[in-house]
């Protein structure tokens, strides 16, 4: 049989020019960033061309870069714009473009052996180890993100708790974890998928500044502890997903140890905050949890996807995941040299270089630049958060100490439906392009919530944000009150 060429260009010089065009279209999408609606629904021909059955003919790279550029980039999520405020979603930078493509040409396996991306890796997490003020001998894995982090995490938990839980799992042992009830949902996630199952995880009541009721988590595990569960894990915000508030950290540090519970901190975000000298302090007690999760795609602005776990001490994950096949043998020396490898600290085998758009953008930026940005994005909250309390037309609906606002438009002697009327103003948003929050319930209310991790969102943007609002508002005003009415 005669052998096919392989998968390389067959005509180089093109294939460069291609590249070339392409890397010149990503750079306008990234510089343009600003000057397009911040989002657009994907048309019906993109749909269509993206619903087309398997290729089973290659069109060639010309076609599918042609493709990519018609049916797919213009139709993003929109969170490079600086007017991206929903959800938590970090802006990327032009440097990811770089780091992306020397990644792409190393094709690196970051599972493990002995090469330059593995350095890269614990460099980054050292680097973090530092900025976050773990102590050495500190060990960690970047990740997709904040949810995988928790995973790793609750898991070397639980072997801690529960020796030998690799093997013979956890039996009727009723491991118990805490969280507050303004926790994120991948907390009680993980506790499913780690198969103790999400009721496993105790959800506490919050103070009217929406951090744990530090009483109740007492009771809480007496309680339990009287009824024969087995604590084994609390977990603190360093601020949560709804309102941005933190919970005390150090009081949870001296109840874990108290109580010998693993502290978690989940810092999706919020951990980044102590890149912020203004801010650090309100995270007191994060350096003293045994793991933080957290991402760099949220608020150090890392092109998606790249988060992180950090553990107090490297051992603990080893034992949590060091496994023993025959292929997978360090060797003293050569290529097999170089363990532990990451995938004798987590689960995966196979793994990208996610590390070196992580190393890139804290390198290019540096952490006080990162930084300076976050404290601006807390400061373009507070001004929403002003002009809404300020405003008779305005509800602002919980504290907003961070980067975050939940607030909604209410005009004096409106009588429907505000929930239906706020929902109604964030589609329209959405849809006219002009911004992006997204929304969250706030004690039985709808809220407009407005996150700011976006290192190209101006204090002005938050202006042209409160009146959108309240010109979609009255926009909105008539069909629904109609609606409202009977008959
Ligand atoms: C985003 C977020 C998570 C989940 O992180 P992913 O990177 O999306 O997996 C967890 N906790 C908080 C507070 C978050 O904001």
């Amino acid at each position: 049989m005669s052998e096919t060429p392989n998968l390389d260009p067959g005509d180089w010089p093109a294939f460069r020019a291609l590249a070339r065009r392409m890397l010149e279209a990503a750079l306008d999408h990234m510089e343009g960033a600003a000057d397009r609606p911040v989002w657009r629904e994907t048309p019906p021909e993109a749909r269509a061309a993206l619903s087309a059955p398997a290729p089973w003919e290659g069109a060639g790279a010309e076609a599918a870069a042609e493709a990519a550029l018609e049916h797919i980039l213009p139709f993003a999520t929109g969170n490079t714009h600086p007017r991206f405020v929903g959800w938590v979603h970090g802006a990327g930078t032009p440097g990811g473009l770089i780091a992306e493509i020397l990644a792409a040409a190393m094709n690196a396996n970051c599972g493990g052996r002995d090469h330059a991306a593995i350095l890269v890796e614990r460099q980054v997490i050292e680097w973090c180890r530092e900025a976050f003020g773990f102590p050495e001998g500190a060990g960690g894995l970047v990740l997709s993100g904040t949810s995988m982090g928790t995973v790793l995490a609750l898991l070397a938990a639980r072997e801690r708790a529960a020796p030998g839980a690799r093997k013979q799992g956890v039996g009727t042992a009723r491991l118990t974890g805490y969280a507050s009830a303004e926790s994120h949902s991948c907390i009680a996630r993980a506790f499913d998928q780690i198969g103790l199952g999400a009721e496993a995880l105790r959800l506490i009541p919050v103070d009217a500044d929406f951090r744990i009721r530090i009483d109740l988590l007492r009771e809480t595990i007496r309680t339990d502890r009287e009824t024969g569960a087995l604590p084994f894990l609390l977990v603190g915000a360093a601020a949560t997903v709804n309102t941005g508030a933190t919970d005390d950290l150090s009081a949870l540090a001296d109840i874990a140890a108290e109580e010998g519970l693993w502290l978690h901190v989940d810092g999706a975000f919020g951990a980044l905050a102590a890149l912020a000298p203004a801010l650090a302090p309100r995270l007191k007690g994060m350096e003293r949890a045994e793991s933080l999760a957290f991402d760099f795609h949220k608020w150090a602005h890392v092109n998606y996807d790249a988060g992180a776990v950090l553990v107090r001490e490297r051992s603990l994950l080893l034992e949590a995941f060091g496994q023993g096949a025959d292929y997978l043998a360090g060797m003293p020396r050569g290529l097999g040299g170089g363990k532990p490898w990451p995938s004798d600290m987590g689960i995966e085998l196979s793994r990208g270089f996610r590390a070196l758009k992580v190393w890139f953008a804290l390198k290019e930026h540096g952490l006080n630049r990162i930084g300076e940005k976050i404290a601006e994005n807390v400061a373009c909250a507070a001004r929403l958060a002003r002009l809404a309390e300020a405003a008779e037309d305005f509800e602002l609906l919980a504290p907003a100490p961070l980067n975050i606002a939940c607030l909604r438009w209410a005009p004096p002697g409106f009588t429907g439906d505000l929930d239906s009327l706020n929902r109604e103003i964030v589609m329209r948003l959405q849809e006219s392009g002009v911004a992006a929050p997204s929304t969250t319930m706030i004690r039985g209310r709808l809220a407009i919530r407005v996150n700011v991790t976006n290192h190209r969102t101006r204090a002005e943007d938050m202006d042209i944000l409160f009146e959108a609002i309240r010109r979609e508002g009255k926009a909105a005003l008539p069909p629904l009150a109609t609606r409202a009415r009977p008959g």
